[in-house]
Parts: structure tokens; C-alpha cells; sequence
């Protein structure tokens, strides 16, 4: 997979992807990562990328030729033709389900707005989605543009260390994950789980699975409605809801 982020700040951008899992998994080969400057393709001798919008109102607009051409530019070079994504409020909230859903595509380009917005006109010629990812509003584009790099790329093959990290995770299938512990099994008096010490796989599963239906019931009861949940599972939240006492997560 390739993406590209189209910015006014790619060093921003540069910064969170060179770090870390991400930063590896751009040496290892299994996502490379471009960054446009914006910036570089304004026409005026002083470098501007924005203008008062018509009609007045408070702020700026990022002007559409300078993103046109930054746009064009990154066709230009591409062997395949990214799946141009415009972070903005307007769009469908980004959830897990899209995260899967882009990582299956081969190129990915990011447009980061900033001031008050981007001219409509160059979001109508370019852009495939608008992804938002929730309904608040930022200063610009890139924080969201590397929350959506960050979800999708942990999910490509090769990034983390078996693929399963990722899908025992929240939300991966519908549910929030169980509750997770690690040495000392006694902390300042509070115990890990029993289950987790014995070395019974089936009973380890079985604890995990109903403690992750147990916080989606308290944190997120919402996922609940369109979980995929087996007959016993269903009991379980059954016997829960009349006995609310048992539900100590
Ligand atoms: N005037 C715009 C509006 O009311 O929808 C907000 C512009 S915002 C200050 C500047 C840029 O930040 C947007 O063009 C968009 O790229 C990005 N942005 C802000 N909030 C966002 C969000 N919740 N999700 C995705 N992108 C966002």
C-alpha cells in the first residue's frame, strides 16, 4: 500500500508516520508514505494558498488551483490512482469498519484542509470520500488524516507482529476487548484474574469473550444492537439484565 498526504504541514504529518510501529513498518516495506507541500505549487510571489471567500463571511479558503495542481502532480507520479480521501466534518464518521475497508485499496492520498476549508470546486473534480472522524471541528486536516493512516496501516499485512493483534481488538468485531494484565499478578493488592494464571486456554477464552460482552454492555450497550452474538451469548446478556448485581465490570 501507498499513501499520500497533500498538506500545508507535511512535516507534522512526517513526524507521527516516521515514529514507531508506523516508522517500521515504512522500513520493513509494507506501507511507503509521500508527502505533498501544498505551499509548493501556489502561482503568486509570495506563496499563498488561500483567499476571502466569495460571498464574505470570517477566515480564509485554501484556493482550488494550487490544490489542483498538487493533486495532478501526485497523478502524475502514480502508477495507480489513489483513493483521494478529503478529511472533513461533512464526511461519515471514521469507524474500524472503514479502516478495514481502506486497507484493502492500493493507494491512498489524504487531503488536509485548513483555514475555514478548501474551494468546493476542487473537491467535486478530485475527491472519491470525505471522511470526518467525529463531529467536532479542528484547526486543520492532518491530525485527522493520520488517525485514519494510523487505523488503516496497523491492519496491513506485515505491520504488527501477527495479524490476530488487531483482530481481538474493540470494535474489530462489533464488541469492545476484555480487560488485559501483566506482571506482578499481585499490584498493591489488587489481583490479576485467576483465569488469566492458570493456563486453561479454553477457560481464558471463554472469561475473555464475556468480559468483552460485559464492558460493551456498560461502556458501549449501543454495539450491542448489531453485534454478531451467539444464542448463548445472547443468555448471557440475558441472565445480566435481570441479575444487573453480577455486571461488576
Ligand atoms: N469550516 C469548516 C466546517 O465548518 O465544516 C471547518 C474547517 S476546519 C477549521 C479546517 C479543516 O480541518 C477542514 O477543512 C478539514 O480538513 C479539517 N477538519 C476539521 N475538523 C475535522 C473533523 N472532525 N474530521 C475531519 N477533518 C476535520
Amino acid at each position: 500500500m501507498r499513501m499520500d498526504f497533500l498538506t500545508l504541514f507535511p512535516d507534522m504529518c512526517q513526524a507521527v508516520m516516521g515514529e514507531s510501529i508506523l516508522g517500521r513498518a515504512q522500513k520493513k516495506g509494507a506501507v511507503e508514505i509521500g508527502f505533498s507541500q501544498i505551499r509548493d505549487f501556489a502561482f503568486d510571489k509570495h506563496n499563498r494558498v488561500d483567499d476571502c471567500p466569495f460571498g464574505g463571511g470570517k477566515g480564509m479558503l485554501m484556493m482550488a488551483e494550487p490544490i489542483a495542481q498538487c493533486i495532478e502532480d501526485l497523478l502524475a507520479r502514480s502508477h495507480t490512482r489513489p483513493h483521494i480521501i478529503y478529511l472533513s466534518p461533512l464526511g461519515k464518521v471514521f469507524s474500524q469498519q472503514k479502516a478495514r475497508e481502506l486497507a484493502q485499496k492500493e493507494h491512498l492520498a489524504f487531503l488536509c484542509g485548513h483555514y475555514e476549508g478548501v474551494d468546493e470546486r476542487v473537491l467535486e473534480r478530485y475527491v472519491d470520500e470525505y471522511i470526518s472522524i467525529g463531529d467536532y471541528v479542528l484547526t486543520g486536516g492532518e491530525l485527522p488524516a493520520l488517525v485514519v493512516a494510523d487505523a488503516v496501516c496497523r491492519m496491513l499485512p506485515g505491520v504488527l507482529a501477527e495479524d490476530v493483534c488487531f483482530e481481538e481488538e474493540s470494535h474489530y468485531h462489533g464488541l469492545l476487548e476484555y480487560p488485559h494484565y501483566t506482571r506482578p499478578a499481585e499490584w498493591r493488592g489488587q489481583t490479576a484474574p485467576e483465569v488469566l494464571l492458570s493456563g486453561h486456554h479454553a477457560n481464558i477464552a471463554k472469561w475473555r469473550r464475556e468480559q468483552s460482552l460485559l464492558r460493551t454492555k456498560k461502556y458501549r450497550p449501543d454495539l450491542l444492537e448489531t453485534a454478531e452474538l451467539t444464542p448463548r451469548e445472547e443468555k448471557f446478556l440475558e441472565e445480566l439484565h435481570e441479575n444487573p448485581g453480577e455486571d461488576k465490570d
